[in-house]
């Protein structure tokens, strides 16, 4: 392409990108397409020829947009966010162009100092130690993969990625019901078996794991010849935001001389605002943290800030520098204080990432974060208390941050549980049908709920206050028509 067609293509993205953001709150929140429409729409084969870029924008406006689910609308409350900025897509933009490996120090230099420096600033934001040392990782999974294989490797005395893993004892790793699928995985590739992670009970209104539960676990693995190896504490878990008692754990980590990572993914960006801290107390002692920049954070995706305590053992266990990976003229990396993030992550290609966090973090400045975490969190304890008061339904869980659930239960219904799980499912479909705010639901305490999660960069006090009024309205409608 002609510089000249490019600066003439890039204005126009940059046009629908701002034209894009100012009117998402108009369209549907969840896209309200049936499967397979839009890959019957686009030709069976590519073309042969090349087509003019007005072409290829009108099919972008006509066929792909009407598909897709709006992760920046205003009124966009499910799962969890996955937040973005300005400042961020101006930066990703810029990092497209010049779209660099940043694998080693030689192949940027710049992208590895920045990441380095970010991660001393974001350290800093959540309150975590200068004991940490940080990278970015492209999301949470990767960064708990990472700490389950230098946990493994630890345990083994780094010897399993030499001599894998047969004959070994096996190995266990501990976490409560309420953790993420991604420790389930990370378990998985790990080659730890699954009948190796331990699901401990949870309780209490945080739903914190049951701490002598799992001291009295670990006892009787050892005694069983087995060899505990690795505890994943929750700092807001997915389904509705459990909270671990991360001291507490992590006594028994260290009693025990057991790998303890604490996945934060969520809820980790909300420890900039010092009064929330509360709910991480303990993890200094952590080996390892996560917690996703690009969920709530205002950095899009990918970003997600992985701190460790011990470096050398995850580059121990990750690095790898065959001859064509080696810089010349430096000597050893260590001795020239060279860092190849290459080494911290499963990945050998690296986006530079740290672009964003810096245009993010420079043009709002933390107080502005803090301002919006802290209006998000307000906004859903309000909305979680006007969904206590209304006699027709009731919250499920205790809020946590910007996180409630709750279920519609008619006032006076007589029914069980299996009926209210199935008017719920019927309330949450006609919800997402209807387009004006989107949820999502969990099963909780063996009950369907309904998730509400406040993270939106443009959310505004009436777009939380409306899931009130939308979901009264629609449960009167589902009312009368069952
Ligand atoms: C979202 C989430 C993850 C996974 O995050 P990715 O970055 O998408 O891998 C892990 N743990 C928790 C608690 C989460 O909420």
């Amino acid at each position: 392409m002609p510089s000249f067609d490019f600066r003439q293509w890039a204005r126009r993205a940059a046009d629908w990108a701002v034209d894009y953001l100012a009117t998402v709150r108009e369209r549907p929140v969840r896209a309200q397409t049936a499967p397979g429409a839009i890959h019957q729409a686009i030709p069976a084969e590519p073309p042969l020829q090349g087509e003019p870029m007005e072409a290829i924008f009108a099919d972008l406006d006509r066929t792909i947009l009407p598909g897709m689910t709006h992760w920046q609308h205003p009124r966009f409350f499910a799962y969890f966010p996955a937040n973005s900025s300005p400042p961020a897509v101006v930066a990703e933009f810029v990092t497209a162009a010049m779209a660099a490996q940043c694998m080693l120090w030689q192949t940027s230099p710049a992208a590895t100092e920045l990441e380095a420096r970010m991660m001393e600033w974001l350290r800093g934001m959540i309150g975590l130690p200068p004991s940490f040392a940080g990278v970015i990782q492209d999301s949470a999974t990767s960064a708990t993969f990472a700490a389950v294989l230098t946990a493994r490797e630890r345990a083994l005395s780094y010897m399993s990625n030499t001599a894998g893993l047969f004959g070994a004892t096996p190995l266990r790793a501990y976490c409560s019901a309420e953790a993420h699928s991604s420790v389930d995985k990370a378990i998985r590739m790990a080659g730890i078996g699954h009948q190796n992670l331990v699901k401990l009970p949870s309780a209490g209104p945080l739903c914190s794991l049951d701490v002598a539960a799992l001291d009295e676990q670990i006892r009787e693995d050892k005694a069983a010849g087995m060899t505990p190896f690795l505890i994943v504490a929750c700092l807001g878990g997915t389904s509705v935001g459990a909270v671990d008692d991360i001291a507490r754990v992590a006594d028994v980590a260290r009693r025990h001389g057991i790998f303890l990572h604490v996945d934060a993914a969520w809820a980790g960006s909300a420890m900039i605002c010092p009064e929330f801290r509360h709910l991480m107390r303990g993890a200094e002692a952590a080996d390892s943290f996560v917690f996703n920049p690009h969920k709530w954070l205002f950095t899009n995706f990918d970003c997600s800030a992985h701190f460790v305590k011990d470096p050398k053992a995850l580059t121990y266990t990750l690095g790898l520098r065959p001859a064509y990976l080696r810089t010349l003229g430096l000597g050893d990396n260590e001795i020239a204080g060279v860092t190849d993030y290459n080494e911290w992550s499963v990945p050998l290609g690296r986006r530079f990432r740290a672009l964003k966090l810096w245009f993010v973090i420079r043009y709002y400045g933390v107080e502005a974060l803090r301002a919006k975490i802290r209006d998000h969190v307000a906004w859903a304890r309000e909305l979680a208390g006007l969904f206590d008061a209304d006699p027709d339904f009731e919250l499920t869980s205790t809020p946590v941050l910007a996180l409630f659930s709750f279920r519609y239960r008619p006032h006076g219904f007589a029914g069980d549980d299996a009926a209210l799980d199935r008017l719920n499912t019927d309330l949450i479909e006609a919800i997402n049908a209807d387009g004006r705010i989107y949820l999502t639901q969990t099963r909780h305490q063996n009950r369907f709920v309904i998730r509400v999660q406040v993270g939106q960069t443009d959310t505004t006090r009436a777009d939380v206050l409306m899931v009130l009024e939308v979901a009264r309205e629609l449960a009167a409608r589902i009312g009368r028509e069952g």
